[in-house]
């Protein structure tokens, strides 16, 4: 199969390669065709990123190109579109390797998602290497993907999960984790990113102290790996979970990354087809790394496509996606703090964050707002952002509005998610008891 290519992107992609001041968010727009729709009448400003990222015509090119020329199950056949369709697999693997800076592709293990690859490491490692006593220590910032896996193999191993807090800007206290991660913590698990606050943790930190109890070091990085250079090899963890969705690529598409030796000791998972060498009556033997943890038959054409989505954003660079970005926060943060009655959970500065902002807007209930917003075209998300304890921690029982932007989104559509804002406070407000009494 040929090498997934970039048709509209290419030309964006290499200007914008050539410095970040050349980035051009139209060019880049015009990548994506949903960006062109309208919803309820208006045109769609999309700020739901943090759910999920939309894609460009390369991606959904390179997909429908698969089953349209290249389709045919892989590892098994000796004919020659299954070595077409393994080639472009494994050609997807090495990608995902180079991009998130792995050590090889043996370390790279295809899953469905982030979920998929936590349950796949907390079930086959902790059920071999988890006992009573011992601690998981999780900060109260994980997405339900990063906590409940951890949270029932605790329960089956007779383990126990501790809560690492947060600081004023909604990071990992640094201090605080020092006190609470001791000899007993076998498993140092957090978010890189936060979804709900845009926050990234200090993970080179966090992987030293983990790696001085002699911790297993994960990190969830579903919300980090769209934003910026993972590097995993340099940074001192011993596994990464992250989803193609959430980076241009489609849905159905995750990986796990762990260094070799770890992946290398994990029991089987899930086991089936394709991830053993031999298997009679009597006994079993198992394939190599990567395929031993990659049990069935993947999400070929999805893995395709994420190869198109990682040549989308390498062709972008980083420094430019990342200059994007900043501005993005800048203005973000100066609107959002011209709304009378918003209230922004965690950090104030645009250093050190992502474009992740999540918010309450006093005497608004967050749903009506997010409606109302919608009847707008602007997309946000409103609810608990599947994080449950980060919103008991923040006092955040209603929920919080969250607005998530992307390589693609435009200072004018900030402008726009701060207007309707001010509309939707103008509109939906409570009195406040006093001046109900009035
Ligand atoms: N972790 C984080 C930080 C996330 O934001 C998400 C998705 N919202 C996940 C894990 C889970 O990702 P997926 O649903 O793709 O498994």
């Amino acid at each position: 199969m040929p090498e997934p290519t970039i048709p509209g992107g290419l030309e964006a992609a290499a200007s914008a390669k050539e410095s970040p001041a050349a980035y051009d968010v139209e060019r880049v727009r015009a990548d994506f065709p949903i960006l062109s729709r309208q919803v309820h009448g208006r045109p769609l400003i999309y700020l739901d990123n943090g759910a999920t990222s939309q894609k460009p015509r390369s991606v959904i090119e390179a997909e429908a190109s698969f089953y349209a020329n290249s389709n045919a199950n892989i590892h098994r056949g000796a004919h020659g579109l299954g070595s077409e369709a393994t080639a472009a697999f494994e050609r997807a693997r090495g990608a995902v390797e180079r991009f998130i800076g792995a050590h090889n592709g043996n370390e790279v293990a295809f899953t469905r998602n982030t979920t998929e690859a936590v349950n796949l490491l907390a079930e086959s490692w902790g059920r071999a290497h988890l006992g009573p006593g011992d601690e998981i220590a999780l900060s109260v910032s994980e997405h339900h993907a990063n906590l409940v896996p951890w949270f029932q193999i605790a329960k089956e191993r007779g383990a126990r999960l501790v809560p690492l807090p947060l600081d004023q800007d909604g990071r990992i206290d640094l201090e605080a984790a020092r006190r609470l991660v001791g000899p007993r913590c076998r498993v140092l698990a957090f978010t890189w990113v936060s979804n709900v606050l845009g926050a990234v943790n200090p993970v080179e930190e966090l992987a030293a102290l983990g790696r001085s109890v002699g911790a297993l070091v994960f990190v969830d990085a579903a919300q980090a790996a769209p934003h910026f250079a993972l590097r995993l090899k340099e940074r001192g963890v011993d596994a990464a979970a992250l989803s193609a969705h959430k980076m241009l690529g489609p849905t159905g598409v995750g990986v796990l990354w762990g260094r070799e030796s770890l992946l290398e000791g994990l029991r089987p998972w899930q086991t089936g087809g394709s991830m053993i060498e031999t298997v009679d009556f009597e006994t079993v033997t198992w394939n190599r790394l990567p395929w031993r943890l990659e049990a069935g038959t993947p999400n070929i054409a999805g893995a395709v496509g994420f190869h198109a989505a990682l040549d989308y954003l390498r062709a972008l660079g980083w420094p430019a996606v990342e200059a994007h970005e900043r501005a993005l926060c800048a203005r973000a943060l100066a609107a959002l703090r011209g709304v009378e009655g918003l209230r922004l959970r965690g950090p104030a500065a645009p250093e050190g964050r992502v474009a992740v902002f999540s918010f309450s807007l006093e005497g608004v209930d967050p749903f009506d707002a997010g409606a109302l917003l919608d009847a707008q075209g602007i997309e946000v998300r409103v609810g608990n952002h599947c994080a449950q304890p980060l919103m008991a921690h923040l006092g955040a029982g209603d929920g919080l509005i969250r607005a998530s932007a992307y390589l693609y989104n435009t200072a004018s559509e900030i402008d726009a998610l701060a207007e309707g804002l001010r509309r939707a406070v103008s509109k939906l407000r409570r009195p406040t008891p006093a001046a109900a009494k009035a």
